[in-house]
């Protein structure tokens, strides 16, 4: 085992100065489902940790409030997927987090450190003899002639085509979710949306956080459309496993049936949280119907680039989608 420093602050101000402190080689420790494995496996070599999981200023969260939900970056996924309002008004999210991973890892797993796990491209995590660009950048992408059939279809590059493996942040930014920050310069709310990062020419940074910055809360704007909405996951297996293809979806319907609010989010698909804005679209105005939620699957699809293995995605994304518009369509109808 390689050595590392340890600290644990009594304060969200103690756990900025102390990631300041260490500098580029410090990590965040939160529930610690990735960061462990990533140390065991020689991906994370950290010089410290700077562990916040038993930060009162984290936990906790507001599914209440009448403008916004509110969650501290600390809250479990297991407590949050149980919320009986989330569940209720927004069944999307909580789905998002009840069919991740298990339930040991959701009772320790927290859903701020949930947006930041990395990639589950077996190239990145199996290491040397094989390149990874994300691992070692400049070094290759073993999955360009390898196998890439869990790989993404959308937002690729030369470079990297690993997908973003997420299910709670792909519901998160069908919702505009926003996220507030800390780090020595202050505090900052960015969207949702512009956290992760397409890989371009580096991808080895998957986010757009500095090392000294800290997720404090996600805030969702609250709206009526949460409660027609779903999470499809589709997987190998029913339980444990990544997307291959999932979907959020919400829509809202008036008295006619007619589609006012569409919101779609994709994941399994794309090398991050995948808004499909096109799609959402070809709907709004309209009757849902099987042609116009198949015209939006093809429409979220439409970008797609896949490589050897993975063609399949882009019919089974479509299917999808449009599957996840009938099943929010009735629960907004309901
Ligand atoms: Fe590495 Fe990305 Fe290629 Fe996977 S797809 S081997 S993570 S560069």
């Amino acid at each position: 085992m390689r050595p590392f420093g340890y600290a644990e602050p009594a304060t969200l101000t103690e756990a900025v100065e102390a990631l300041a402190a260490g500098g580029p080689g410090t990590r965040v420790l939160a529930g610690g489902t990735t960061l462990y494995d990533l140390m065991k496996l020689g991906v994370e070599r950290p010089a410290a940790v700077v562990d916040v999981h038993r930060l009162a200023e984290l936990a906790g969260f507001d599914t209440a409030g009448p403008d916004e939900l509110l969650f501290g970056a600390g809250a479990l996924m297991a407590d949050v997927a149980e919320d009986v309002v989330l569940r209720r008004d927004y069944p999307a999210l909580a789905e998002s987090l009840s069919k991740a991973a298990s339930p040991q890892v959701r009772n320790r797993a927290t859903v701020g450190g949930n947006l930041l796990q990395r990639t589950r491209c077996g190239y990145f995590r199996g290491g040397p003899p094989f390149p990874c660009n994300k691992r070692r950048p400049g070094s290759g992408c073993a999955a360009r002639d390898g196998l890439d059939r869990g790989h993404a279809v959308l937002g690729t590059s030369d470079a990297c085509r690993a997908a973003y493996p997420g299910d709670w942040a792909v519901a998160l930014l069908a919702f505009d979710a926003e996220l507030d920050l800390l780090g020595p310069r202050g505090a900052r709310t960015i969207p949702l949306a512009a956290l992760h990062r397409e890989p371009g020419d580096t991808p080895q940074r998957d986010h757009n956080l500095a090392g000294d910055e800290l997720v404090v809360r996600i805030r969702v704007p609250a709206t009526a459309t949460g409660r027609g909405s779903v999470y499809h996951k589709v997987r190998d297996r029913e339980s444990y496993a990544f997307a291959l293809v999932s979907v959020a979806a919400a829509v809202r319907l008036d008295h006619h049936g007619t589609v006012r609010d569409c919101r779609i989010a994709l994941g399994g698909l794309a090398t991050r949280p995948w808004r499909a804005h096109a799609a959402e679209q070809t709907l709004l105005d309209r009757p849902l119907t099987v042609d116009t939620a198949e015209e939006a699957g093809q429409a979220a699809l439409a970008g797609a680039r896949p490589g050897t293995h993975n063609g399949y995605k882009v019919a089974l994304g479509v299917r999808t989608v449009a599957d996840a518009l009938h099943a929010a369509g009735r629960r907004a109808a309901a």
